[in-house]
């Protein structure tokens, strides 16, 4: 039985993403075999379905770095056939065969179960993003940054890392600022739980080396000089938690607000990220995260839209997360 999935194939003439039948032979090894049923699309899919990028590190590749579906065989100890499971990173999309396929072959070390109560599209709508924004949350709360210090920034702030850090950083009581070039979703981030929006304009300027300190805790999705100005702002004890590099990969800062205010600089990962974190990440989502905010953030849309999906959020114009009905 062949199955549906999108394929990166690479020749002399460069890069071919697109629709294919593949048969399950052509997967790489693993131990549990997954009908996957959902998927979602992460700023990093775009990257990957545009056919440009250097993401893929073998061909042929199946992007897509989450999937969520049933397990259909396994010969690990934790899996079973008919297990409902999820999967996000662990080289998905890079060096390991995808999520935007009918069929997964995957190593079951990588899989978790999905919290109690919460659906397989439930999931997805989180996905990488809002795992990673749990993962920041996690990281300022080990760094030992509270809300009685002062607010708590996130930029890049109506995407889908921005979007679940300001559903999280409100329920654990933080005041939060949201750093958005799009003043027509200040509604939604208010919804979302922002108490105030910032115009990203506004930070992504190079700045002084220190600057007033308007926040105690920060969540950056956007790098460069919008970093280095979080980083400037940060009150005396207080940290920034970097995850992203929407707006650039440099950080053009100084180390004054670490010898002068004591901040820190938290980076988080999400594709190698140890299972310990992992599940703690998603204890805190499945307990915090508003499921009701999470359906106003989400966009479901079928497998066969999602290169318009990978187009639309390389271009910034993605609000929220989206989730992707694979079979
Ligand atoms: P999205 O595209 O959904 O969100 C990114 C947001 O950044 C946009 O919505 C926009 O927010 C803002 N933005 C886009 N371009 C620029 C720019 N040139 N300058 C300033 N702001 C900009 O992506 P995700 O939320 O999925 O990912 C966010 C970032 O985090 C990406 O860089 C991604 O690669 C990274 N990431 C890292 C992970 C890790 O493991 N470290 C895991 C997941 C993501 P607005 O319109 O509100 O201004």
């Amino acid at each position: 039985m062949t199955f549906k999935a999108i394929r990166n194939d690479k020749t002399e003439a460069g890069q071919t993403v697109r629709f294919v039948d593949m048969d399950p032979s052509e997967l790489m090894d693993g131990d549990v075999t997954v009908h996957v049923t959902h998927s979602t699309v992460n700023y990093k899919d775009g990257l990957s379905l545009s056919g440009k990028s250097a993401i893929p590190r073998r061909f042929p590749m199946i992007p897509g770095i989450d999937l969520a579906g049933i397990v259909e065989s396994s010969s690990h100890p934790s899996f079973k056939a008919g297990d409902e499971v999820m999967l996000n990173g662990f080289g998905l999309s890079e060096t390991h065969m995808g999520a935007y396929a009918e069929l997964a072959r995957v190593k079951g070390d990588w899989l978790l179960p999905l919290p109690e109560g919460w659906s397989r599209a439930q999931v997805m709508a989180v996905g990488t993003a809002g795992c990673t924004a749990a993962l920041c949350v996690d990281a300022l709360v080990a760094a030992g940054v509270t809300p009685a210090q002062g607010p708590a920034i996130v930029t890049g702030a109506a995407g889908g890392v921005g979007s679940v850090a300001i559903a999280l950083l409100a329920k654990a009581g933080w005041k939060v600022l949201a750093s958005t070039g799009r003043a027509s979703e200040a509604d939604y981030l208010r919804s979302l739980g922002a108490a105030e929006i910032v115009d990203r304009a506004t930070l992504s300027a190079p700045g002084k080396p220190l600057g007033r300190e308007r926040w105690a805790a920060g969540v950056d999705c956007v790098g460069s000089t919008t970093l280095a100005n979080l980083l400037a702002q940060t009150s005396y004890s207080g940290a920034v938690a970097a995850c992203g590099l929407a707006g650039g990969m440099d950080l053009p800062a100084s180390v004054a607000p670490f010898i002068l205010r004591g901040i820190k600089l938290l980076g988080v990962d999400s594709v190698q990220a140890p299972m310990a974190p992992r599940r703690a990440a998603w204890e805190r989502i499945a307990r915090d995260l508003d499921r009701e905010k999470l359906a106003a953030m989400t966009t479901t849309v079928a497998f066969d839209r999602v290169f318009e999906i990978g187009a639309d959020i390389l271009a910034g114009k993605v609000r929220g997360r989206v989730v992707v009905e694979i079979g």
